[in-house]
Order: structure tokens, then sequence, then C-alpha cells
């Protein structure tokens, strides 16, 4: 069984100022005793603030990239075991603004999967589409094939610790959220892909999650469709209301 996760991805927002505010606001709406689990992932530099105020909450934490590398002359980067030090469980590889801004390859993202998990940390592992990919119908060919890269030499016994993200690249922070007709048919295509790579169980029991303007409205319509196992959100997850009713929109929430 599956548990539904919903995480809250808060790319370049919020000083720890502003992150104590949100918690504290959030954690007022939020039921932890929930079936969905929660998760923030707030910038590098409210971790250690964020972790210290979620200790207990039944919130986890987790960041938005990692340095391939465990340590050395990397100025400006952040290692898999700097972030587990402020209790992040989790953390976000393969982006798309990762790959599309900062332009990191399959490889360098299978390279951060492999040093997260290295360090005990649960990789959620980003892929998606283009739109010029869709309309070229090459969807599945191209989830396939950053699935293949960032997975390459990952055992089969390391599945557990990992979550995959489909999230496609049209409709993250673009307001145009995939119908969820589309989100489960590609949702249901990678777990084919990983019952391939590995086996049926494997795949059964790999969480995947849907991502690219969830809001309150269009998430449990989405959170409904039987192979999206939660949602990473973006912009929605800024305001701790919104937030809080897409975690209550997820099956089984109290
Ligand atoms: C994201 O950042 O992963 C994302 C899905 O953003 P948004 O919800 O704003 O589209």
């Amino acid at each position: 069984m599956r548990r539904p996760l919903i995480a809250g991805n808060w790319k370049m927002h919020k000083t720890p100022e502003e992150t104590e505010a949100f918690i504290a606001d959030f954690l007022a709406r939020a039921q932890p005793e929930g079936e969905a689990g929660m998760l923030l992932i707030p910038p590098f530099t409210s971790l250690d603030r964020a972790g210290r105020l979620l200790e207990g909450s039944g919130v986890d934490l987790g960041a938005q990239d990692l340095h391939p590398e465990p340590k050395g002359a990397f100025t400006g980067a952040i290692s898999g075991a700097m972030l587990a030090a402020t209790g992040c469980r989790y953390v976000l590889v393969g982006h798309s603004e990762r790959r599309h801004v900062f332009g990191d390859d399959d490889a360098t993202v299978g390279r951060k999967l492999r040093a997260a998990l290295t360090v005990g940390l649960s990789p959620i592992l980003c892929v998606g589409e283009t739109l010029d990919d869709r309309r070229s119908e090459l969807t599945n060919a191209v989830v396939a094939s950053q699935l293949a890269g960032a997975l390459d030499g990952v055992e089969r016994s390391e599945m557990a610790s990992v979550t995959v993200a489909y999230e496609p690249v049209w409709a993250i922070g673009t307001g145009e959220t995939a119908t969820p007709e589309q989100a489960q048919e590609a949702i249901a295509s990678i777990r084919l892909w990983l019952c391939d790579r590995f086996d049926a169980e494997v795949a059964e029991a790999t969480r995947i999650l849907y991502g690219g303007s969830v809001k309150p409205d269009t998430a449990e319509e989405l959170l409904g469709q039987p192979d999206v196992d939660g949602a990473l959100v973006g912009g929605a997850s800024l305001d701790p209301e919104a937030f809080a009713s897409i975690v209550a929109a997820a099956p089984g929430a109290a």
C-alpha cells in the first residue's frame, strides 16, 4: 500500500522568518495523523530553522538539490551529508528548473540520486517532457530515457527509498495542469518502465507523484487517479491555507 505524499517545493522563496510564519500557520491547519505524508522543501537557508520547528510535527523536511560529491572545493554547493544533518529526509533531484536553468543532465541527476542514497536521504526523482516532446508524441520515450539515465546502477533494494515525480515541463509554474487522464497515463507508463527495469513488486511499491500547477481546486481529481500517489506542489505550497487544502484532498486524508 503506497502512502500518498504531498510535497511543497518553495523554490527561491521565503526567508527564515517567513518560513517560521508559514510553519506556525500550516501546522495549525494540517492534520498530521491523516493518511497523507507531508513534506516541506524550503530553500537551503531555511532548512535549519524549518528542521527545528517541524521536529515531532509529522511533517517531513526536504531539500531542493545536492552536490554529487560528498565534500570538496565546490563553492556554493551543499552536500547530502549537510542536508541530512539539518534534519532533511528527502531531496529533489532532476527538477526541471535544475535541468533547464542549471544544466543538470541525466548523468548528473543519476550521480546526485546515488549521492543522496549513500547518506540515507530519499531522493525524489523528477522527470517530465516539454511541450514539444508531448506534441511529437515523445512523452513516454523522453521520460523513459530520463529514468534510465538517473537510475543507472541503482539496485532493486535501493528503490524502496526512491520516489518518482512526473512533472511535465509545460505544466510547471504555468497554471496549465495536466488533465487527470494525462497524469494517470504518464504515471502508469512510468510504473510499466519500473516493472521492466526492476520487477512488478518494485513497480507496485514505488511512490509516483504528479507535479505541475496543482492547486486546491484541481488536487482532488488528480490525486484520485489510481497510479497518482501524491503531488509535488510549487506555487500553491507557498500559501499555508492552499497547501493544507491540497493535503486535505489526498485520498484517505483525515
Ligand atoms: C514544481 O516546482 O515542482 C511545481 C510543480 O511548480 P508549480 O506547482 O508552481 O507548477
